[in-house]
């Protein structure tokens, strides 16, 4: 194989192309036209009767919460091993992250833990569909529901997955990325889905300065906007979301099927679930093979292969400073994950021969 095999990779079609030309030529470039049928587009496909576009994934998390009330010292309940965005947005709110730790087959939190943690301050939780792979809606809605808690789910990493059939982003407030390495993309961009109307109208305000009408400001807002040549992408990437996510469960089952190295767990998907693999991540027996030296092999082939995530969030530099030490915070379940998980290319771009050479690749490494 001459050329190498990237963890991941955008696809951007002569489609988006066109699409961006013709927002440029209107000269309607941010919150115009294509930023309202964007966001009327994924509020049909995940099936809410609200969505609101915003900059990026890690806006669309603050003002979810911004819009569901939290305020200083109020406690929010969220996973550890997550990208460091999730946990942050409750910062931002002065308010206090609470790692409960996850599921050791699903990575995902677990909702026993969550149960341990809720304390009279709890007013949330953030549940993460980490690799595309959906929490344990049901038990974390039903806990929601008994102790009179907000849901937020970062879907950062979800777009199309579902659970008992139905898509996420539709059970609480739905936070969606569309970072370049997502399951679609803007460039830079996000979106917060909602059925609340209340909440939704909110989000807008807050999205736009507390702008209720031109130049009248009712609350203090910001410019959290998304640029309508964002949109008008997103609008061209939605439409091929489906058949993206497609190939990717095809590559993770290709995967599952075909390799067979020792020291390997593959990930697990639960029976109700569409998971859309955002990440295909192994889990490496340190036992019987090195992580680094695995990556390192790998990499001389011309595979792509990285570490989502190696730190849980309670012990990077940012929160140890926090306070949140070994003895006030643990998790060992995350903890050793970090060790543990490796993640192979599983984008929609992967050809047939670039399965089977990933494949072999990994099958014929020495175990030592
Ligand atoms: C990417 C990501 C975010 C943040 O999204 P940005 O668009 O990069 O701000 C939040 N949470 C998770 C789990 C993510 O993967």
């Amino acid at each position: 194989m001459e050329k190498s095999i990237p963890i991941a990779k955008p696809i951007i079609t002569n489609e988006e192309l066109k699409a961006i030309a013709e927002v440029l030529k209107s000269g309607m470039l941010a919150q115009g036209k294509a930023v309202g049928d964007f966001e009327k587009s994924f509020s049909d496909y995940i099936d809410v009767k609200n969505a609101i576009a915003v900059g990026n994934g890690t806006i669309a998390l603050d003002l979810a919460l911004k819009s569901l009330n939290i305020k200083e010292g109020d406690e929010i309940i969220t996973t550890p091993f997550t990208f460091i965005a999730t946990a942050n947005s409750i910062l931002f709110q002065k308010a206090k992250p609470v790692f409960a730790d996850v599921e050791e087959r699903t990575f995902n939190i677990d909702p026993d833990e969550i149960l341990n943690k809720i304390t009279g301050k709890t007013k949330a939780i953030i549940g993460v569909h980490l690799f595309g792979h959906p929490f344990n809606v049901k038990a974390i809605s039903e806990i929601c529901e008994d102790h009179k808690l907000s849901l937020v789910e970062d879907c950062a990493q979800a777009h199309g997955a579902e659970y008992e059939h139905k898509r996420v982003g539709g059970f609480g407030t739905g936070c969606f990325s569309f970072y370049p390495t997502k399951n679609i993309t803007t460039g830079e961009g996000g979106i917060i889905t909602t059925n609340d109307g209340k909440n939704a109208e909110l989000c807008r305000l807050l999205r736009n300065h507390g702008q209720s009408s031109k130049y009248y400001h009712t609350i203090l807002g910001y410019n959290y906007r998304m640029t309508d040549i964002q949109a008008a992408i997103g609008i061209v990437q939605l439409k091929k979301l489906d058949g993206y996510n497609k190939k990717r469960i095809y590559n993770a089952e290709y995967f599952n099927k075909d390799i067979r190295l020792e020291g390997i767990t593959k990930p697990h998907r639960e029976k109700h679930v569409k998971h859309v693999y955002h990440q295909y991540v192994l889990k490496v027996d340190s036992n019987l093979i090195s992580r680094e030296k695995f990556m390192e092999y790998l990499a001389g082939k011309g595979i792509g292969s990285a570490v989502h995530y190696p730190l849980p969030i309670h012990k990077q530099p940012l929160y140890q400073e926090l306070g949140y030490t070994s003895d006030s915070v643990t998790c060992p379940i995350a903890e050793e994950l970090a060790n543990k998980v490796l993640s192979l290319p599983v984008h929609p771009s992967l050809s047939e021969k670039e399965l089977k050479y990933i494949v072999e690749t990994i099958n014929n490494y020495e175990v030592v």
